[in-house]
């Protein structure tokens, strides 16, 4: 079986303090066919993120999102809250789009 994401090719560096974020440091909170959500606690400045990655036509898609919930709470609100592509995608792309300040973007949410 194909293995959906190496170490940290995909993804990037912590939304708080940007430094490289460890493979050993990452949760695999739930794992779907073209949808792999994960989180990450930033050695550096021990903030966790969670991290939507998304398959799809356009290729590997990753969301990063500071959050103060652990990886067992996290779990607990996912299962609840399926997060479908289409909102993924939007995510993305108001992130992307916008330059948007994170910490800015996740206090709104
Ligand atoms: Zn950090």
């Amino acid at each position: 079986m194909e293995k959906r994401f190496n170490n940290t090719d995909f993804l990037a560096k912590c939304s708080v303090c940007d430094s490289s974020l460890e493979a050993e440091r990452i949760v695999v909170i739930e794992e779907k066919e073209q949808k792999t959500t994960l989180h990450v606690t930033c050695s550096k400045c021990h903030s966790a993120s969670i991290v939507f990655l998304s398959n799809n036509q356009n290729g590997l898609v990753s969301v990063g999102m500071a959050t103060d919930l652990d990886a067992t709470e996290v779990r607990e609100k996912i299962g609840q809250e399926a997060i479908s592509t289409d909102e993924l995608i939007d995510l993305h792309q108001f992130v992307s789009g916008a330059q948007a300040d994170i910490v800015k973007l996740v206090k709104g949410l």
